[in-house]
């Protein structure tokens, strides 16, 4: 008979109600967003749109800004009236807050129900101003800030404890008929987070916001961000996403958007193809990598460009992509759609590739 097709790699995506953050649309069909977090103070609001600026320029959806003082509070109405991404306000401690932001224009809160005394008491007051305003929420629960109740019951934040404070939350919102929030349940722990959010999409169709928390600097935060994300948006499960990384928040969006290109749920852009280098390399490829992926950065079309150390699997791999090159001998043999276009000194292969480059870009329609 006939072979049965592979099975896709990813899982169809997981229903979820489709809620609104501003103009971006989360969960249901809408693309996965990529989400970071300002680090500029908030009460310095040009420092902050700049740092936005930069944000929206890397590839960022929606961002945050933290409001632990009045003074920030008092910043937020120019922050979100000029930031080109819609702003979610993020709120511990001080309900007052919640409603200042909601005031400010911020497309969304964030609320840490484990970090607002007596937050039970306020959700129906939080949700009718919410609604009234057209402002969604996040029900953010972390590990390190968990419910004193489900500490206690679980004497540590388990992944059941989490899903345990978030459904709770959940709960109370929707007693109130109110529907328009997303849910974190995040842990520095990849292996207790995805286990938290795989409970936790079992018990309803919220969208899910992902995040490993306190993820660590950017070598080990990259790797244990990018491995939950990867099972659990293999699985389906996940609508937003932010990668947390103790670096610059930059660094945070291009991790993220790395991820979901990886997965091939956002459309690829530039893309290098080098070889790790071997005994056999004839070139620095390293620092040949380093260079043209510096030259091509910003690159807004599904640009593949290989660098090869030498010509073992250099000039195959060099055809397969748009361009590239295979050095051997001190010069390089320069590939555009799988023909030998020339062959430069070693000196000059960065500088041609990335004038190829640029010439096909501008022919895929690169603006
Ligand atoms: Fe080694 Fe050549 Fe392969 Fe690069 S392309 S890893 S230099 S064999």
């Amino acid at each position: 008979g006939m072979p049965s097709a592979p099975a896709p790699v990813l899982a169809p995506r997981r229903a979820s109600r489709k809620i609104r953050v501003g103009s971006v649309a989360v969960g249901g069909d809408a693309p996965i967003s990529v989400q970071s977090m300002t680090t500029t103070p908030t009460t310095d609001v040009n420092a902050t749109l700049q740092q936005i600026a930069e944000l929206t320029a890397a590839g960022c959806d929606i961002v945050r800004v933290a409001c632990p003082s009045q003074d920030d509070a008092d910043a937020l109405p120019a922050i979100a009236r000029k930031s080109q991404i819609p702003v979610i306000a993020d709120i511990h401690f001080q309900p007052k807050y919640v409603y200042a932001a909601i005031d400010a224009g911020c497309a969304a809160v964030r609320v840490n129900p484990g970090n607002i005394r007596k937050f039970d008491d306020q959700v129906k007051q939080i949700a009718r101003a919410a609604q009234d305003a057209g402002v969604s929420l996040r029900i953010g629960v972390n590990a390190g800030s968990l419910d004193k109740r489900l500490l206690e019951k679980y004497g540590k934040p388990t992944a059941e404890a989490l899903v345990e404070s978030a459904v709770w939350e959940a709960g109370l919102f929707e007693e109130h008929d109110f529907h328009d929030f997303k849910i974190s349940v995040k842990h520095n722990d990849p292996v207790v987070m995805v286990r938290a959010y795989q409970l936790l999409a079992e018990r309803g169709d919220w969208p899910l916001h992902l995040g490993v928390t306190e993820a660590g600097p950017a070598f080990q935060g990259t790797v244990k961000s990018a491995t939950a994300f990867g099972a659990l948006l293999s699985q389906g499960i996940g609508d937003t996403i932010r990668v947390s990384l103790s670096a610059p928040p930059v660094e945070e969006v291009k991790v993220g958007t790395q991820i979901l290109q990886s997965l091939n749920l956002r459309p690829r852009k530039l893309e290098i193809v080098s070889c790790p280098s071997c005994g056999r390399a004839q070139v620095d490829v390293y620092t040949l990598a380093d260079e043209v992926t510096a030259g091509l950065e910003g690159m807004t079309v599904p640009l593949r460009v290989a660098v090869m150390g030498c010509v073992v699997n250099g000039p195959g791999e060099a055809r397969e992509a748009d361009l590239g090159v295979a050095s051997g001998n001190g010069k390089g043999q320069i590939f555009v759609k799988g023909e030998v276009i020339k062959t430069v000194p070693e000196k000059d292969i960065v500088e041609t590739l990335i004038e190829e480059a640029m010439r096909i870009a501008e022919e895929m329609g690169e603006s």
